[in-house]
């Protein structure tokens, strides 16, 4: 994809984030990894405001390589997981409210869903509180996203996500956001039963399946 195709795809993203209620204002950024580097939204611009031109090119030791504003004040969180998770495409960084909700409450959402396995774990883990953009903050979210975890909260702040591309990254981050509503309505009723490892380990083979397009004919029982 050309270079202008790419930071046009980036801000119809992050502009989407804003339409479905993920961010507001200048809060949240995002991210897609290029070739050898990537590119991110800038800090402390709202997304109406942003044009394509005013995205910034980093490379992965952190320095501008193309564009003129400050990048996003998280790009250390993007960099860091685009160098530890090679699966990373596309990086997601939001406020959203019920998402935040939990993380202020520092609670991780548990398996009270089999959802919860679609960021790539049987919890969402919240990880502790650090200033935003501080080193301590990126290393807290990559502890959070370990093993095959693709998604987590940041306590006291808001909730970050990664995936393939711009519309999975953004999809991850609307069902995140849909977990963490549904769990603290839940918890306003009352004690919240769990599903337990071996469910959601079954749950995580069954989505392995449900991932795969091709139809193994199982399901067709006439
Ligand atoms: P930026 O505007 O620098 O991307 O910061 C927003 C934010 O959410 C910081 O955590
Ligand atoms: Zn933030």
């Amino acid at each position: 994809m050309p270079a202008h195709s790419r930071r046009n795809a980036l801000l119809q993203a992050a502009l989407a984030m804003n339409r479905v209620e993920l961010n507001q204002g200048t809060s949240g950024n995002l991210s897609l990894r290029l070739e050898e580097d990537f590119l991110i939204t800038p800090s402390a611009l709202a997304y109406d405001q942003c044009r394509a031109a005013d995205l910034v090119r980093l490379n992965m030791k952190g320095k501008v390589v193309g564009g003129t504003r400050k990048p996003s004040s998280e790009w250390r969180i993007h960099r860091d997981i685009y160098l530890h998770k090679r699966e990373a495409g596309a990086i997601l960084h939001a406020h959203p409210p019920w998402c935040t909700t939990l993380a202020c409450l520092q609670r991780d959402i548990p398996p009270f869903h089999y959802m919860v396995a679609v960021a790539g774990g049987n919890s969402i883990a919240c990880a502790p509180y650090a200033l935003f953009g501080s080193r301590q903050l990126s290393d807290n979210v990559l502890a959070a996203l370990d093993e095959k975890r693709c998604a987590c909260l940041l306590a006291h702040h808001g909730m970050v996500c990664f995936a393939k591309g711009l519309t999975e990254v953004l999809a991850l981050a609307i069902e995140v956001e849909n977990l963490a509503r549904v769990y603290v309505q839940a918890l306003q009723v009352g004690k919240v039963p769990l599903l337990t490892t071996r469910e959601m380990e079954a749950v995580t083979r069954q989505f392995e399946d449900y991932k795969n397009p091709e139809c193994s004919g199982v399901g067709a029982e006439e």
